[in-house]
């Protein structure tokens, strides 16, 4: 399968997915997961129309956007991000999704160049407790939005999660429709965040059914990844 088919085949479940869930057409972005993929994939989903992409690594994000400057392309970056690697995603990113801490919110907010518009933030929530997962906890996290919030340079658009590695349904509903619930409850103290990033290959539509307006797919777009290159649960 090329690209441009698993692109357009994703695209088609997306759109089944918020048809199924009784939400209008293209209330779903698609973000393309293209970590571990060369440039040249990216620039082959450019031309099949993806404009936003998604990497995990620093390094990888920045050899990336400087080799593809001249597609005008949109980068997020969803990993586990570190104190000291904050400068060059602040210099390149259009997007954060993986904040938990406000350290790094910090950070970003005074590394952002002044001529780059702010930088788009999500909060990372950890939705499942496990311990070993990213996130900031339910119960931390209206505390973070409000500091989040409040720094210059940055916007905070949203939330995401990755949520448990499971087969569960109703277990991983249960942690997809977190997100909704936490929004609300921002939005009740005035907050408003316009951005639920959840769903990935495998659990796309059950992310679309519980409200996601952002999908993170990798796999069904780029293929398999190797093993040791997957820090997905991260
Ligand atoms: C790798 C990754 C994805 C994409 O996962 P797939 O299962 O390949 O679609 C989504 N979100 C995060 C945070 C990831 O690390």
């Amino acid at each position: 399968m090329t690209i441009e088919s698993a692109l357009r085949a994703t695209r088609q479940r997306l759109a089944q997915a918020e048809h199924a869930a009784g939400r209008p057409p293209d209330t779903v972005q698609l973000l393309a997961v293209s970590k571990t993929f060369p440039a040249s994939a990216i620039r082959e989903a450019a031309a099949a129309g993806q404009h936003c992409f998604g990497e995990n690594y620093v390094q990888e994000l920045h050899g990336k956007a400087a080799e593809l400057a001249d597609l005008a392309l949109e980068w997020h970056f969803i990993g586990p991000l570190q104190s000291n690697k904050t400068r060059l995603v602040a210099e390149c990113a259009h997007w954060v999704h993986s904040i938990d801490r406000l350290k790094i919110a910090e950070r970003l907010a005074a590394q952002r160049p002044a001529h780059l518009p702010a930088l788009n933030v999500c909060l990372q929530v950890n939705v499942s407790g496990e311990a070993s997962k990213s996130g900031v906890t339910p119960a931390e996290l209206p505390a973070l939005a409000q500091a989040v919030a409040a720094l210059p340079g940055l916007r905070l658009r949203g939330l995401m999660c990755i949520p448990e590695a499971t087969d569960d349904l109703p277990r991983l509903r249960e942690q997809f429709a977190c997100l909704p619930t936490l929004q609300a409850a921002l939005a009740a103290d005035g907050l408003m965040l316009d951005t639920l990033s959840m769903g990935m290959s495998a659990d796309l539509e059950l992310a679309v059914a519980c409200g996601s307006t952002l999908v993170r797919v990798g796999t069904a777009i780029f293929g398999g990844r190797s093993a040791s290159a997957t820090p997905a649960t991260a």
